[in-house]
């Protein structure tokens, strides 16, 4: 038996004015063919989960393409250009695999499509037929549509955030595709949307709400049961929160149960209040002031590129130059130019720079920094391999890096757009993060993987921006209404209707 494998995920950001084409969709990295194996087998991702399922049943692979990134709304071109490699190999080798694995996300959009992954599945089924099973796995992250239900036979999706469970959910989607394969079991997944929105963010009680799903699903014996809280930065009729259930038959009930549990709770889900960058830094300030050792982490929640911002927002690195604070970092802004305008110079050399907010608009991430005498430290090719618990050991690259200073302050400056997982951009613009007390960075989540076993307090900053958990600062068009928390009076009842 042989199963086709393959991973398109694309979290889209509507909001963003700029367009993603082929080269920003791999703009980090891309695989094709028998490189998926060989980079995959082992990690801790969608992929690596498949595989391992596939190689302990003597399942044999056959691998298309693989990808990932968050950013602007897909172009059109783009979408069909991913759809038509996935569809050459699903053609090439029809015939020889008797069921399809794939690695999708659940918030892509394209210029003329709200549901990159429907439309992927679309295109696949074109192929094969609806006989043949497919499972996929979801990014919670996913605003899950019915279309994904109906194009897929079921639906696999991760439930921590940071997302240390890629692989739990590819073991699980190629388990549950190998007995359909075998006509163990009949695979149902169905959805339960939910009127609310959530900030990329999780709050103490989100965890102890996910420790109960999860207990519910092992209790009913459910191949899969999970709440998504779903991508608010997307605006589209599909974009909101949802619980969906996979089982081998019917069991929607158990979808409609949790969907009222959370509905119930949804005011300790939902926060979408937090300080702005000089509220976080005199917080940090205070910090320092009140202990001699600690590190004071400030991550920049409203510029997260891992949902789909430019990463070269200035808010906090402003804050940061006017606190002037020694013994901070920061890592990193993404500024190709300014990364040009240093490697001239050399190491060693002072330079003037016009650092940061040249993508968006201003009133999303600011104005352009201009800084003199900023001192070259460092230049690097920007490669790296992963220390985070999420993608341990898998190579990726910030391409060219300098590491700078200004007054007191040290910083990254790279030439690839990427939130902050773990050290890696310390480590290539030469900082040793461990020897700082006040250090900044833009995620708004995954990063806490790797930093709260090395930091002693963390607080997220919310300036303006694309990603920012204040939701009420966008104009929605598209998400229906009403909706929680834009709305006041927002009814919702699963069980009945
Ligand atoms: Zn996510």
């Amino acid at each position: 038996m042989k199963v086709l494998l393959g991973w398109f995920g694309h979290e889209t950001n509507t909001f963003s004015r700029r367009k993603t084409d082929f080269e920003l969709l791999t703009s980090q990295d891309s695989w094709e063919g028998e490189e998926i194996l060989d980079t995959f087998r082992g990690t801790p991702s969608y992929l690596g989960g498949m595989i391992k399922k596939a190689d302990e049943n003597g399942i044999g692979l056959i691998p298309t393409f693989a990808v990932e990134n968050a950013g602007p709304t897909v172009t059109d071109k783009c979408l069909d250009y991913v759809c038509d490699i996935l569809v050459k190999y699903a053609k090439k080798h029809l015939g020889e695999y008797q069921g399809i694995c794939i690695g999708l996300h659940g918030a892509g959009c394209s210029e003329t499509c709200d549901d990159i992954e429907a439309y992927t599945l679309k295109k696949l089924r074109d192929v094969v037929g609806w006989d043949m099973p497919i499972t996929i796995t979801l990014d919670l992250h996913g605003n899950v549509s019915q279309k994904m239900c109906d194009y897929a036979d079921g639906l696999f999706g991760i439930k921590e955030n940071p997302h240390i469970d890629y692989a739990t959910s590819g073991y699980e989607a190629m388990d549950a595709l190998i007995k359909a394969m075998k006509g163990e079991i009949k695979l149902k997944t169905e959805v339960v949307p939910m009127p609310m929105l959530v900030p990329v963010t999780v709050t103490k009680d989100y965890e102890d709400i996910s420790n109960y799903i999860l207990q519910y699903k092992k209790e009913h014996g459910l191949l899969d049961l999970a709440f998504f809280p779903g991508f608010p930065y997307s605006d589209t009729p599909t974009t909101c929160a949802s619980v969906f259930v996979t089982a081998d038959g019917s069991q929607k009930d158990h979808a409609q149960k949790i969907a009222k549990y959370i509905w119930d709770r949804r005011h300790k889900v939902v926060n979408i209040d937090s300080f702005n960058s000089k509220e976080a830094v005199d917080e940090g300030i205070k910090y320092l002031k009140e202990n001699d050792t600690g590190i004071f982490l400030i991550n920049e929640e409203a510029d997260n590129p891992g949902a789909g911002t430019p990463g070269d927002g200035t808010d906090l690195i402003r804050a940061f130059f006017k606190a002037n604070i020694k013994g901070s970092a920061f890592a990193y802004m993404y500024d190709p130019e300014v990364v040009t305008k240093a490697m001239k110079a050399g190491v060693g050399a002072k330079i003037e720079i016009e650092l940061g907010g040249k993508i968006e608009d201003s009133n999303f991430h600011g104005e352009p920094i201009h800084l003199e005498d900023v001192l070259v430290r460092s230049i690097s090719n920007g490669n790296f391999v992963a220390t985070t618990p999420l993608m341990k050991g898998i190579p990726g690259s910030f391409g060219y890096t300098v590491g700078l200073q200004y007054k007191n302050v040290q910083f990254v400056v790279a030439s690839v757009q990427n939130q902050t997982y773990d050290d890696r951009a310390f480590f290539v613009g030469n900082i040793d993060f461990k020897q700082m007390r006040l250090i900044g960075l833009k995620s708004s989540q995954h990063f806490k993987a790797f930093y709260n076993q090395y930091v002693d307090k963390i607080i997220p900053a919310n300036p303006p921006g694309l990603s920012t958990r204040n939701l009420k600062s966008f104009e929605y068009n598209r998400v229906i209404r009403p909706i929680y928390p834009l709305d006041e009076d927002v009814t919702f009842d699963p069980c009945n209707g």
